[in-house]
């Protein structure tokens, strides 16, 4: 297992980050990411167990060990395997997740077990607390906000920290450009949802998928909201991504890469390429 990078957001928020590997054959290790708790007073929330088997586990006995902690909670944020190949590690706790999320970890069990595209095989421990729309948990007296935002994914949670105006977006936000997926809902569907994200009191956006160095920083700001808005505005133009040249991502959002919103990583050429296949597909191209 590569090493993870522990950065103290706040006093009672960590981020668990396995790093940007460009020539890793996983996707997920060359885009880099991670997964983040909440904890205060022996309590940890943590958001979504990471991407490799033994990862969960080491950021539990972490906060164990540093911070403390003896009680557990774990919210997936969604489905998706690099978010929740660990949860075995948090087998013995209240999981918490989307009804859809539970409904796909079962009926996909034995073939994430079987070892599923280029992720690990992994023992699947499906959300034991299951809910749609809204739910608020608390961490000693910090309220988590659980909001289900159509964006990326079915059933997608994305977890606000009202008092201290956090958003911790997991997939609703990435950087420097997010996934499309349009089978659970439309296009104008998840470009609503931008709106409504934008319109929610957030000073600090923490993504799953983006740079560390931003995250140390103190995160990103509402204008990652902007970026990967106009980053779909920019996809679905008429035309844009019929033409593979004036289609290079770069271009598209060179307003934001050269405002240092968001920062270019190349192996997002790959996503920016499905992405493309995803909208062409939309409009009945090739
Ligand atoms: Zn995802």
């Amino acid at each position: 297992m590569s090493a993870i990078d522990v950065v103290e957001v706040r006093d009672f928020l960590t981020h668990f980050h396995w790093g940007r590997h460009p020539d890793d054959p996983m996707l997920d290790m060359r885009l880099g990411g991670g997964a983040y708790a909440v904890h205060r007073n022996g309590h940890a929330v943590v958001i979504d167990s990471m991407a490799r088997p033994g990862q969960g586990q080491w950021v539990r006995d972490y906060l164990a060990r540093t911070q403390g902690v003896t009680r557990f909670t774990l919210v997936c944020s969604h489905w998706h395997v690099d978010h929740i190949v660990d949860n075995v590690a948090f087998a013995d706790d209240v999981i918490v997740g989307h009804a859809h999320t539970r409904e796909v970890m079962l009926a996909r069990r034995a073939e994430f077990e079987a070892g599923y595209g280029d992720y690990d095989p992994f023992t699947v421990v499906p959300p034991n607390l299951c809910f749609e729309g809204r739910l608020d948990l608390w961490v000693d007296d910090i309220k988590l906000e659980l909001h289900e935002v159509k964006i990326h994914e079915a059933g997608h949670l994305g977890v606000l920290l009202p008092e201290h105006k956090i958003l911790l977006a997991s997939d609703l936000l990435e950087d420097p450009l997010w996934f499309f997926d349009f089978d659970f809902a439309s296009a104008a569907v998840q470009r609503a949802e931008f709106d409504r994200l934008r319109a929610m009191d957030i000073e600090h956006i923490y993504p799953c998928h983006g740079s560390v160095d931003t995250i140390r920083r103190g995160g990103y700001s509402k204008r990652l909201i902007d970026a990967n808005a106009h980053y779909i505005d920019a996809m679905l133009q008429a035309g844009a991504v019929s033409d593979e040249t004036r289609c290079t991502p770069q271009p598209l959002l060179s307003d934001y890469l050269e405002a240092g919103v968001i920062s270019w990583w190349e192996p997002y050429a790959e996503v920016h390429a499905q992405n493309r296949e995803a909208v062409l597909s939309l409009q009945g191209g090739s």
